[in-house]
């Protein structure tokens, strides 16, 4: 991504604005006075807006009711989609003028914004910001239209579902803003899954890897814009648009607001299913040759165990999303060339991660998260770690259960 410096330049600040704060006329009018609160503290204000409400649904509704339901050509698509942000944006700088305030709505196109040619789910290769600098130059407000851009064929793309948040964090990095400020329904990230425990905390910050591993959490932020702020450290702070409370800083750098807790939260997936092939020959080759038929046909796989045998054959565990259960039996059964006994399939799992970056190089997180589950009878299916995670497969019923004896465990609830 190329940025620009030199120049000396205000302070510039990206903020973006999800499809529930602009559902209706009356939210386009409150968000502008947000952002002209923002405009008035002296910086220069970039937003990114998503399309109102669920009208990209709506959209993609429609192209299935013209289409009879066919898969409809993904240049025309993407056209269509790219409009849903186009009427935000355009109505979000008609409000701030009504305002008095003045301000510019610019397409993904007008933005600069360079994609590859995957329609539907573009990555972004460049973006060009001399207009965006001219038109702050003017002191305007800046409403990009979010989730797509232009591919060298000439043609609009999009970023894929969610990819708003891509579209502000990358901007955020090519203007060199001071941090990408993301506003939506949920008022930051939190401990754990407030609806699995009544003491889930709100994190004032957050790391961004802990962040990508907590993303499941229903902070509904797309995980590509937390890689692309992790890879440019570029600070993601994520708040309600509904309030003024304080929300969550993800950023790169030490944790010196907090005192440091080695444990930051509880990541929680309940859709997990499980494929276990018995009696597989136990020799080099067999791992891969019974994943890759899987990504060859798009099934990812998530947690492997291969146990040791002593009769010369092993037994293989790995977990996939409950939905693609049946389908990973069959495709193993059609296209692996590994010998074995026989598929087991397994639902009704859940994976439970205690995540946190503290934890590294420290012993003694993964005895003590056992034995809590211990207590309270909690069965552990299957245990993966990575450097600052800690996971287990249990039970879905016994999910509740195993967060709250967690958190207590971790003393989450507390803030040092
Ligand atoms: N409007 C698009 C969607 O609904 C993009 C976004 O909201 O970020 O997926
Ligand atoms: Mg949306």
């Amino acid at each position: 991504m190329t940025t620009n410096s030199g120049t000396k330049r205000r302070p510039v600040i990206v903020q973006k604005y999800g499809g529930s704060s602009l559902a209706t006329a009356e939210h386009i009018q409150n968000v502008a006075k947000r952002i002209q609160a923002r405009k008035d503290e002296g910086v220069d204000v970039i937003v990114v807006v998503s399309a109102m409400g669920d009208s990209t649904d709506d959209l993609i509704d429609l192209s299935q009711a013209v289409t009879g339901g066919q898969i409809p050509d993904a240049r025309e698509m993407d056209t269509l989609l790219s409009t849903g942000e186009l009427v935000s944006s355009t109505l979000m700088a008609m409000a701030l003028k009504a305002h008095g305030y003045d301000a510019i709505s610019l397409s993904g196109i007008q933005a600069g914004i360079k994609t590859d040619m995957v329609h539907g789910s573009a990555r972004i290769a460049d973006i060009k910001t001399e207009r965006l600098h001219s038109e702050l130059d003017k002191g305007r407000i800046v409403i990009v239209a979010g989730f797509q851009g232009l591919a060298e064929s000439g043609d609009i793309t999009t970023l894929g579902r969610g990819g708003s948040d891509t579209t502000a964090v990358a901007l955020a990095i090519a203007a060199e803003a001071e941090r990408c400020e993301i506003y939506t329904d949920v008022d930051g990230i939190y401990t754990t899954d407030p609806r699995l425990t009544s003491k889930a905390r709100k994190l004032s910050e957050i790391g961004f890897q802990e962040m990508l591993e907590m993303a499941v959490l229903g902070a509904k932020m797309n995980p590509r814009s937390i890689e692309l702020g992790a890879v440019y450290n570029m600070p993601v702070y994520v708040a309600s648009s509904f309030s003024n409370e304080p929300g969550t800083l993800i950023h790169g750098g030490e944790h010196t607001m907090e005192v440091r807790k080695a444990v930051t939260g509880i990541a929680v997936d309940r859709n997990v299913g499980k494929i276990t092939v018995r009696g597989v020959i136990d020799r080099p080759g067999v791992a891969a040759g019974l994943l890759q038929p899987l990504a060859d046909a798009g099934v990812s796989v998530d947690v492997i165990v291969q146990n040791a045998s002593s009769d010369g054959t092993t037994d293989f565990t790995f977990t996939v999303d409950e939905v693609n259960v049946e389908k990973a039996s069959e495709v193993i059964g059609r296209d692996s060339k590994v010998e074995y006994a026989e598929i087991v399939t397994g639902s009704g799992l859940a994976k439970v991660s205690v995540v946190g970056t503290g934890m590294e190089n420290t012993p003694g997180y993964a005895a003590r998260m056992f034995s809590t589950l211990a207590e309270v009878g909690v069965n552990i299916d299957m245990i993966t770690t990575s450097e600052i995670r800690i996971t287990a497969i249990i039970g879905r019923d016994q999910v509740q259960n195993a967060v709250q004896a967690l958190h207590d465990a971790f003393e989450l609830e507390k803030t040092e």
